[in-house]
């Protein structure tokens, strides 16, 4: 059976570790067709917008989708692509593993941590208002009115809005995820001792749900507290599960604990739809130079051949990329102990299909 995906290559250095996936993903055997449409710059130039409709078309037909970076230009006007491909489709939870493979230049072993983190609310959602504009003047007038507090006139607004359908489908997604991963403990993050009424909700949401998973510990922490664990002893975490922005910022730190944006795989998935994506950007001063790390992307494959119940494949996929990096001779710049160049992203990908075959 050959399954039918969308495959948008991004910009930057997303189409050379794009293809660098899409290569070992084909070298494992299972039979892919792949839907390849372009989002981004180029899309902007062709059709004048970043994410023409045939895009989203193509992935709400295929319900899953491989994506490279792509660039948000800053100031540009034009609004992220990534945010605005998780708003349309609805893919509410964000999954970022973070595992130390033997061999990454890490501190670290032994971490095996998944983050979940909220996509669609929360102060990441964007509702702002800017400084001296009169809905700016409106809410501070509110909150002086209703006694909430004083707010100088002069200041710039973002919302933090969590809400008890969000709060609590993330947390069932981050649950039913231990479980069908057999995994030990979910750990929620917020700051509930001072936003009682966003993260505060949060907080008792996550209780709740937690009383129907007998099977799965649960725990809770506060965010800056966390950060300190995660830097001290990172091995004590299993599942995390975080409303947006903490869960922004604690995967970039989990990252780091395991070597890094080259070894970080990602995916953005609803109750239908799955795009799976490196965690990191398009790096563009990498862009045509053919050394950036596949590594994030190809792992990005087996959480998909997961996602599709190719379970055999992706271990198989996983166990090639995790000997490459423990030989460390095809590897490229960002993972090389002693600063030395590296190969460039095609040898990577060649090593992992030799291991394959091997
Ligand atoms: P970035 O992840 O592109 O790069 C940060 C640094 O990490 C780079 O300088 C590079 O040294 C390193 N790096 C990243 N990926 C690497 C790889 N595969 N191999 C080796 N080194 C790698 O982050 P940025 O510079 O903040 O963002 C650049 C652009 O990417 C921005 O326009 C941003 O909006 C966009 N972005 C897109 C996504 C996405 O498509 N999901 C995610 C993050 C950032």
């Amino acid at each position: 059976m050959a399954y039918n995906v969308t495959f948008i290559p991004g910009d930057g250095i997303g189409p050379e570790v794009a293809e660098a996936a899409k290569r070992v993903l084909e070298a494992t055997g299972i039979d892919f067709h792949w839907d390849v449409v372009n989002a981004g710059a180029d899309a902007m130039d062709k059709y004048g917008t970043p994410l023409p409709e045939s895009v989203l078309e193509s992935i709400r037909k295929n319900k899953v989708a491989l994506k490279g970076p792509i660039t948000t230009p800053v100031g540009s006007g034009f609004r992220s692509v990534n945010v605005a491909l998780r708003k349309e489709l609805d893919l509410y939870a964000c999954v970022r593993p973070c595992k130390t493979y033997p061999g990454v230049p890490s501190f670290y072993s032994g971490v095996d941590i998944i983050v979940v983190r909220e996509n669609t609310e929360d102060l990441y959602a964007g509702i702002e208002f800017e400084r001296g504009t009169p809905e700016a003047a409106a809410l501070i007038k509110l909150v002086r009115e209703t006694k909430r507090g004083v707010i100088s006139e002069d200041s710039g607004l973002s919302l933090k809005m969590i809400s008890e359908t969000g709060s609590r489908r993330i947390v069932k997604f981050a649950f039913e995820y231990a479980r069908a991963y057999r995994r030990k403990k979910v750990t929620a993050l917020h700051k509930a001792n001072i936003m009682k009424f966003s993260d505060g909700l949060f907080l008792a949401v996550a209780r709740e749900v937690a009383r129907e998973y007998h099977d799965i510990e649960f725990e809770d922490r506060i965010i800056d507290n966390m950060t300190m664990q995660l830097v001290k002893r990172p091995q004590q975490f299993d599942i995390i599960v975080a409303p947006n922005l903490y869960g922004d910022i604690v995967s970039d730190l989990c990252a780091g604990l395991v070597g890094g944006l080259g070894v970080a795989p990602g995916a953005n998935i609803g109750d239908e739809i799955a795009v799976f994506e490196p965690t990191h950007g398009s790096a563009p001063k990498y862009t045509g130079q053919n050394k950036a790390n596949p590594m994030a992307m190809m792992l990005s494959g087996v959480m998909m051949l997961r996602y599709l119940g190719e379970t055999g494949a992706a271990d198989n996929l996983e166990l090639a990329i995790a000997n490459v990096i423990a030989e460390g001779k095809n590897v490229t710049y960002d993972m090389k102990q002693d600063y030395t160049a590296g190969v460039g992203t095609p040898q990577v990908a060649n090593a992992v299909i030799e291991k394959m075959g091997a």
